[in-house]
């Protein structure tokens, strides 16, 4: 079993099913890889947890009440909150907090027997696209070390790509689980807004943040994305009350007359040669598999930026007025009133970022500028939505890459805000428009990096795309490469 932390979640969970591997076994397996904490993957870790819960995984299997993946570890991005491991969400503001209850994933998932590995960087409260805004450091990318991993799931990704866990937990609120997972080479899905609860997820923007499986398969991802997702409408008002479905169980669908749309807004000049092979080549793939392709268009897609950059802040910085020193995480240590307190707390407890994005947020939203930027951002972002609702007419899948480049190196846009922005132009509009979408292996571009391809969904199509995934990965195996090492 040399191989152990290679093995897929569906692997993992048949092998424990059967009891030919203890949860204990799979655990310390994990916990040995993670010692060191390569990659700067994780910001908590407390082996004693972990092997207690795979303890009780192995009760659960030897008395036949376990879950479906009993014993399969995971581990989650740091936005999520927990009970046994602290959360900081990236944050010196959150420094060594400890939540009273889990989120509602974070529950889900140990429903389903799932044993958790600790918490995984990233950027400060999911506001980044490099992991470079982590208060606690980077997160190498394990292609490259040189190199970032993507963000703001940049600890997620990472540490599925460098065998640190089978699978992670991610957010993404304008594409913070498809540009990682397209970065470090693994699977990754964002459902539809509302499948996944928000309940216990720190805020960022509450009107696009979703939650999502990252997995090395979209086999994986759908088993995963099964058990994260279900109505909590009492705890969270935008969670859909819907039935659990069953992502896995219409995975061999053919893919025989598939329409799959190409919108050629995403294939225009600022599109690195690299990625436009690779996708074009994993196009050509679904071509074999009986799919035809048809040219669509997203005429507003650039707009996508500005109208992002303007309702995210606006909603973080509501969000994040909470963080006042008051309830929970850091104070000041001297100060004269409260006031005073306020100012010193925030100053000293939020990075250039999250100022930058709470700056933005309060003069957008402020009166005599509210209708020029925040109310114009709204009716753009609906007729963004509208735009595919008329692609989703000519078209059942969308696809294209899921990042202009392919991860760049560290440094390289650390002062240039902007770069960074304008790098998420090909997932905020799925994110604006609350459609499902994921990040396929796609093969490998400059320097020998993954580059993903983007497949977005209609609503609710999350099986569609997970179906055309798994089909991609049947015919190909970009999705098995690993970096050197692991
Ligand atoms: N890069 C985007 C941002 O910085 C998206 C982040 C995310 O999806 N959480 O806001």
């Amino acid at each position: 079993m040399s191989e152990l932390h290679n093995l897929s979640v569906k692997a993992l969970a048949n092998l424990l099913q059967t009891q030919q591997v203890s949860a204990v076994e799979v655990a310390t397996r994990f916990l040995a890889r993670m010692g060191g904490n390569p990659h700067n993957a994780y910001l908590d870790i407390d082996s004693e947890v972990t092997l207690a819960q795979a303890r009780a995984s192995d009760a659960k299997l030897a008395d036949g009440t376990a879950g479906p993946l009993e014993g399969v570890p995971i581990a989650h991005k740091d936005v999520f909150v927990t009970r046994d491991f602290a959360t900081t969400a990236g944050s010196k503001m959150l420094s060594g907090y400890r939540s009273p209850f889990d989120a509602t994933v974070v529950q889900r998932l140990r429903t389903a027997g799932m044993v958790t590995l600790g918490k995984l960087n990233c950027d400060e409260f999911a506001m980044g696209s490099a992991n470079e805004n982590s208060a606690y450091g980077p997160v190498q990318n394990p292609w490259d070390t040189t190199r970032v991993p993507g963000g703001s799931s940049g600890g997620s990704a990472a540490a599925v790509a460098a065998a640190l866990a089978p699978a992670a937990t991610g957010t993404d609120t304008g594409g913070s689980i498809r540009q990682p997972a397209s970065f470090c080479g693994i699977t990754g899905i964002k459902p539809t807004y509302g499948r996944a609860s928000r309940y216990g997820m720190i805020a960022y923007a509450s009107s696009l943040d979703q939650a999502g499986p990252m997995a090395r398969t979209a086999e994986d991802c759908a088993l995963l994305l099964s058990a994260m997702c279900g109505g909590d409408i009492d705890r969270d008002s935008t969670s859909l009350d819907m039935p659990t479905e069953d992502f896995a169980a219409s995975l061999n669908n053919s893919l025989d007359g598939l329409r799959i749309g190409i919108p050629k807004e995403f294939f225009g000049e600022g599109l690195s040669a690299d990625v436009r092979a690779a996708v074009d080549s994993a196009l050509r793939e679904y071509e074999k598999l009986g799919a035809k392709l048809v040219p669509i268009s997203l005429p507003r897609t650039e707009l996508s930026i500005p109208v992002y950059y303007i309702i995210a802040p606006a909603e973080a910085s509501s969000n994040l007025s909470r963080f006042d020193g008051v309830k929970f995480g850091h104070r000041a240590k001297d100060y004269t009133d409260l006031v005073d307190m306020y100012k010193k707390t925030r100053a000293e407890g939020f990075g250039n970022e999250v100022k930058r994005r709470i700056m933005t947020g309060a003069y957008v939203l402020s009166h005599g500028y509210y209708d020029a930027y925040y109310l114009q951002a709204q009716k753009i972002r609906r007729m963004i939505a509208d735009d595919f609702q008329n692609a989703f007419k000519q078209c059942d899948v969308i696809a294209g890459p899921v990042a202009p480049s392919v991860a760049w190196k560290f440094g390289e846009n650390a002062n240039d805000p902007v770069a960074d922005y304008l790098a998420d132009i090909f997932t905020l509009p799925a994110s604006l428009a609350g459609l499902p979408g994921m990040s396929v292996p796609a093969g490998f571009g400059a320097g020998g990096m993954p580059v993903g391809l983007q497949l977005i969904g209609n609503y609710f199509k999350e099986a569609q795309l997970l179906n055309a995934a798994h089909r991609l990965q049947q015919a190909t195996d970009f999705h098995l490469q690993k970096p050197a090492g692991v």
